[in-house]
């Protein structure tokens, strides 16, 4: 046991893996690494350079599975051989696992750090072992043998691609592909609620007035390359334009077309349909106008964003299956019932009347605000 204020050796091995920037988050699925393949072909410098890059996780999962099959066979007993299998193979493919991610990002959307995250991990490992090889041999006096040269040979494999990345295609190709680096989205409407709902580390969205418009050789969409306004992080997100899904342009209150598959899953729907909900038990006769027109467009991101978490429960189902219910965090001690048809319908009912009540009152007052939207 380690004692308090000590960190045990798992936390030491976690902060070099931490230090090598592993690939954070998921994907991309390999189904649309291979779409993204059949759509515009990379360049063969790119190609080179990804085909090397590969090696490191083809080599780790083949180390992996040696180990495996040595321990299963060796003479140690059951027990022995489960804790040396999670320890060396398990520990192996999860960075072979981890490592692969990384190199189908350098290639569909051109992120090469994210590729380069063995080469990284291995320049820390190797390099301690390489400085004392080299003390061992040139300051203590013992005699060289080749098996000592297969550190700076693994170093030298993991860092290769750099040649070829240094083409001028290769340069290039993140600019081309730059938009399949982030999420899909079907307007500015749904980007804005997206950036509502997956806030910056610091807890404050996005301002999705200052996306800039963007295009790639595949894609529109938007860019943010800057400092957070709320905490001055710099931030680097882009979003596309899922065109095939787009709203219709005509109607500026659309989310995108009947059926088609938001980039906001279940959890981030939840949290604005009740984040923008925020004037239940309020008598609208008693506020001013500007409160009424604040939570008349607050009222319409409630009911809009019920509406969209309700068209994710599929016909003749009771609730939104579990595999919509991503995005934002959903508490698990929340209500149990919050993702059920029955639910839903009644949330949709109450809000809808809130809203009608709060468009009546501006309309009693002579503001005369324009058609709602749902
Ligand atoms: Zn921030």
């Amino acid at each position: 046991m380690s004692r308090p204020g000590q960190l045990p050796p798992l936390m030491e091995t976690r902060k070099v893996l931490a230090a090598a920037r592993p690939p954070a988050g998921e994907g991309p699925p390999t189904r649309e690494v291979l779409r993204g393949l059949r759509e515009l072909r990379p360049p063969v410098s790119v190609l080179v350079g990804v085909a090397l890059m590969a090696l490191m996780p083809l080599g780790l999962l083949v180390l992996s599975l040696w180990l495996l099959a040595a321990t299963w066979t060796g003479p140690d007993g059951v027990f022995l051989s489960l804790v040396k299998t999670v320890l060396f193979s398990g520990t192996l493919f999860l960075l072979s696992a981890l490592s692969w991610r990384g190199v189908k990002r350098a290639l569909h959307s051109g992120d090469y750090q994210q590729g380069f995250f063995v080469a990284r991990l291995a320049t820390v490992v190797c390099g301690v072992i390489g400085a004392f090889l080299l003390w061992y041999v040139y300051g203590d006096g013992n005699p060289q043998e080749p098996s000592m040269l297969a550190p700076f040979v693994v170093l030298a494999v993991a860092w290769l691609p750099v040649l070829p990345l240094q083409a001028r295609a290769a340069r290039e190709w993140p600019s081309r592909v730059l938009l399949r680096g982030g999420p899909a989205v079907r307007g500015v409407r749904e980007l804005a609620m997206l950036l509502e709902a997956r806030t910056h580390t610091c807890g404050r969205p996005l301002p999705v007035q200052g996306m800039t418009p963007v295009a790639d050789s595949g894609a529109q969409g938007w860019a943010w390359n800057g400092p957070c306004p709320a905490c001055g992080v710099g931030v680097v997100q882009v979003f596309s334009l899922r065109a095939a899904d787009a709203a219709d342009p005509a109607d500026p209150w659309a989310w995108g077309r009947p059926g088609s598959a938001p980039a906001l899953g279940g959890g981030d729907l939840l949290y604005l349909a009740d984040r923008f909900d925020v004037l239940a038990g309020g008598d609208p006769a008693t506020w001013s106008v500007e409160q009424l027109e604040n939570a008349r467009t607050l009222l319409i991101g409630s009911v809009q964003a019920t509406g969209e978490l309700l068209a994710l429960v599929p016909q003749g189902k009771a609730a939104v299956p579990l595999m919509k219910r991503f995005g934002r965090p959903v508490q698990l001690v929340g209500d149990p019932e919050q993702f059920t048809r029955v639910r839903l319908e009644q949330r949709l009912g109450e809000r809808r009347s809130r809203l009608q009540a709060v468009q009546a009152e501006l309309v009693r007052r002579g503001q005369a605000p324009a058609a709602l939207p749902c």
